[in-house]
């Protein structure tokens, strides 16, 4: 296979863009939620965890602790109790109090607008700050999560496994206004088309700007002929043994 050069791959990206604009024209973020806050309590208790099941949970917790002040006073044990049908109940809780707290404390009750102060949140790595920038306030971010991931290395588009190398790569590649409708949009492909275990190449809107079809195809012939390869060999292994058998 020839390497494809950067000018190409832009190329190839730009029309990935626009098919997956196309395709999905309407995509949003389907986690529960009113103000940027919410959306910072709702994208940390997201972690391990379905967007229905955070939203089931958050419709209690925001009804009692929207703010970032009633969150901060709230009893812990409640929050606990709150938050444990998320999975991972003791830290998320512990995360989004501290959060609230943080907030409260050094942001005058309002979450910070730049990745820099958002990564200082307890709980809050560089995906949930680039989830709340790009959703909530409108700044272009690319929230690199297990979907980006995969979806982007099918596609041929990264090379790294490292989040951090792999949102490089793309702002490299995708246009910054499309930073944040990409990301929704390779992340609702990756939960409805593009799934882990068995990608639906066939009717897939990207497929024809896609290597992972024909590179999947040609490991499974690798596979075959090894395994066509191998029964051959013990056959005529078996064969031999026969015959050493009767010979002795
Ligand atoms: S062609 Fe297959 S592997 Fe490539 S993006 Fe589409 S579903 Fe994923």
């Amino acid at each position: 296979m020839p390497v494809e050069s950067l000018a190409a791959r832009r190329r190839r990206a730009a029309r990935i863009v626009e098919a997956f604009a196309r395709a999905y024209p309407d995509v949003r973020i389907e986690l529960r939620h009113r103000t940027p806050f919410q959306l910072l309590v709702a994208t940390i208790l997201s972690a391990q965890c379905t967007d229905k099941k955070v939203n089931e949970v958050t419709r209690e917790l925001f009804r009692r602790y929207g703010t970032p002040r009633r969150l901060a006073e709230a009893d812990p044990a409640e929050i606990e109790a709150l938050v444990r049908p998320t999975g991972f109940y003791r830290q998320k809780a512990r995360a989004i109090q501290g959060a609230a707290r943080a907030i409260v404390e050094r942001f005058g009750g309002r979450v910070p607008r730049t990745l820099e102060e958002l990564v200082t949140l307890p709980g809050v790595a560089r995906k949930t700050a680039n989830v709340v920038l790009g959703t909530a306030f409108g700044v272009p971010a690319l929230a690199v999560d297990t979907h980006m991931k995969r979806v982007n290395q099918r596609l041929g588009l990264v090379r790294s496994k490292d989040p951090l190398k792999i949102e490089r790569e793309l702002q490299g590649l995708v246009p910054p206004d499309q930073w944040t409708a990409y990301t929704l949009r390779v992340i609702h492909h990756g939960r409805v088309c593009c799934t882990a275990r068995r990608p639906r190449c066939e009717s897939c809107p990207v497929a024809e700007l896609c290597p992972w079809p024909a590179r999947a195809r040609r490991g499974r012939a690798g596979r075959t002929g090894s395994a066509r390869g191998r029964t051959a060999g013990t056959t005529t292994r078996r064969r031999r043994g026969a015959a050493g058998a009767v010979a002795r």
